[in-house]
């Protein structure tokens, strides 16, 4: 067990069990734990567990451990590790393929994440593109009723990205466009289901 490891903690109850990482331990089994991907990591300032050590409890099987962090809800997909790592693992969907386990075993503590991750990209597949207010709502929506308050820690930051122009008000509920990336996703499903 880990310094951050207690027994029984809530909300890793329905974690999923050490066999449903085998595919992930596969990708990661030559790790030397030399700490690189830690050394490279933008996010890891924020992270609980490092990406190293992260890897180390993956290969331990220590789903306790692995699923009372918010370690891989903090990646953020720029696949600086996947370069650096002198064993050339493929860390970034490493990460990825821990955010999908989180998200099928719909564990509360991830509720967040998940509900971010997917309408962020379920509005790219809709319009070909990030749509912040569509995004943002279709977020809250799922969020205010366990959190009503929630919008408001956002709204200083919302004006702020207003003043700057970096956020544009857009029908929330508008129909995909022409630049619907729906065939492409799903014929990457199709692939992915093949594999
Ligand atoms: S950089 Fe690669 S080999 Fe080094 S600790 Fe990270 S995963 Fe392991
Ligand atoms: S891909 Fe994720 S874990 Fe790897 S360096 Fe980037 S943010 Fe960190």
């Amino acid at each position: 067990m880990t310094a951050v490891a207690t027994q029984n903690r809530p909300g890793t109850e329905s974690a999923p069990g050490p066999d449903a990482l085998k595919a992930i331990q596969d990708k990661i089994k030559s790790c030397i734990q030399c700490g690189t991907c830690t050394a490279s990591c933008p996010n890891e300032f924020a992270m609980d567990l490092t990406p190293r050590h992260l890897w180390r409890m993956v290969l331990m099987g220590d789903t306790e451990d692995i699923f009372a962090s918010q370690t891989f809800t903090l990646c953020s997909a720029c696949y600086t590790c996947s370069l650096r790592c002198p064993r050339g693992l493929p860390l970034t969907e490493a990460m990825h393929d821990l955010k999908q386990l989180a998200a099928k075993h719909k564990l509360p503590r991830y509720k967040a994440s998940t509900a971010f991750y997917g309408h962020f990209m379920d509005t790219v597949r809709r319009h070909g593109r990030i749509r912040e207010t569509e995004f943002i709502s279709r977020y809250f929506m799922t969020m205010t009723p366990s959190k009503p308050l929630m919008p408001l820690k956002y709204t200083s930051m919302g004006l702020k990205l207003l003043r700057k122009g970096k956020l544009h008000i857009e029908n929330p509920f508008a129909a995909p466009g022409k630049q619907s990336l729906e065939a492409i996703f799903q014929k990457v499903e199709s692939m992915e289901e093949r594999a």
